[in-house]
């Protein structure tokens, strides 16, 4: 019993290194980030499409592409991922913001047609002591809880905060603007990446980016391409079920726990993929316009955070009662990736 206590007691340390490490090393980690991803821009504009047939139909969409990849990279390391005790965002004028397809009283928040805002309960968080409400999670690194949280991200595409309600859209746009850009540098910049390594009988490299530049980019955009596409998927099957990637995790527990009674666990947040999906990035036609998924602009994320979309009937999860969610403390036992 005292061996395994001090098994877990060494563990534990080992984590908080972990995590003292992840939060020092952050910073590099961004800087690292926009390098190579200024470095693919300027191999894909000098190398690449100079070459693309029809070049006043292709550049367009490239430089979109391009433009949307750097704007939410900006965003998901910038704003805030939203404090349980921060004041509410408020909705922001400007060009980087979009206009809602129609002006509602709240301005920008989901309207009530068939959908049920309640107020989250809230609890005290352990670790700072102070109320939050339901999905908020405390974070280790961050020192601070973290509106639907879903994890702190300083690996693998270098965010360095928390992902949370106010920055993941912008996260999972990010990774799948980097999956497009990846994409189309690994299948248009064949024939080049070819070239740079010698095996073409032409002996000519008249680009400004380096040869050996060119294939450690294409080399590094291939890897990245399907490993942020797995990245990408899974959080779209999350998003689509309704569910953090805390979440995920949790209710793998409370379905156990109801099935063990004979029950089943119905998550009150899932409202159906598609509905799901629609409230995550608070596109609809009394919410904001589709091409704010194409666009680099900011938006206003459905709810503050305060109250949740749930489904009809639902005042909680089903299958799962009081007093038997887990805490922060059970997650960080083995639950939590963050
Ligand atoms: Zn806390
Ligand atoms: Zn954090």
């Amino acid at each position: 019993m005292l061996c395994a206590r001090h098994v877990f007691r060494c563990f534990k340390w080992l984590e908080r290194a972990g995590d003292r490490i992840t939060g020092a090393a952050g910073p590099y980690f961004v800087g690292l980030a926009v390098i190579l991803q200024t470095i693919g821009a300027a191999s894909f504009f000098t190398v690449i499409q100079p070459s693309l047939p029809l070049r006043w139909l292709t550049t367009p969409p490239c430089v979109l592409i391009a433009l949307n990849l750097f704007t939410h990279y900006y965003y998901v390391c910038t704003l805030p991922p939203g404090f349980a005790q921060d004041e509410a965002l408020l909705p922001g004028s400007g060009r980087l913001w979009a206009s809602p397809s129609q002006r509602t009283s709240a301005g920008v928040r989901w309207s009530n047609r068939g959908i049920t805002l309640l107020t989250a309960s809230t609890t005290a968080c352990r670790r700072c002591g102070l109320m939050r409400p339901e999905r908020a999670h405390h974070c280790r690194i961050c020192g601070r809880c973290v509106l639907k949280y879903d994890h702190h991200c300083p690996l693998p595409v270098g965010i360095n905060q928390c992902v949370g309600l106010n920055n993941e859209r912008h996260f999972v746009l990010f990774m799948a603007y980097l999956v497009l850009s990846t994409f189309f540098l690994s299948i248009l910049g064949y024939s080049q990446a070819l070239e740079a390594v010698g095996l073409t009988y032409s002996n000519n490299w008249p680009y400004v980016v380096p040869q050996l530049a060119y294939i450690l980019t294409y080399m590094l955009s291939v890897v990245i391409c399907i490993a942020v596409f797995i990245m990408l998927s899974w959080h779209l099957w999350g998003i689509a079920r309704g569910e953090t990637t805390v979440e995920a995790q949790d209710h793998e527990v409370y379905k156990r726990i109801a099935r063990a009674r004979g029950d089943n666990f119905v998550n009150s947040f899932d409202l159906g993929k598609s509905t799901n999906l629609r409230l995550f990035f608070n596109i609809g036609p009394d919410r904001y316009p589709w091409y704010t998924l194409i666009l680099p602009l900011r938006i206003m994320p459905y709810t503050d955070g305060r109250s949740w979309a749930r489904r009809e009937g639902f005042q909680r999860h089903q299958g799962i009662q009081e007093g038997e969610e887990l805490t922060d403390d059970d997650d960080d036992d083995g639950n939590d990736d963050a």
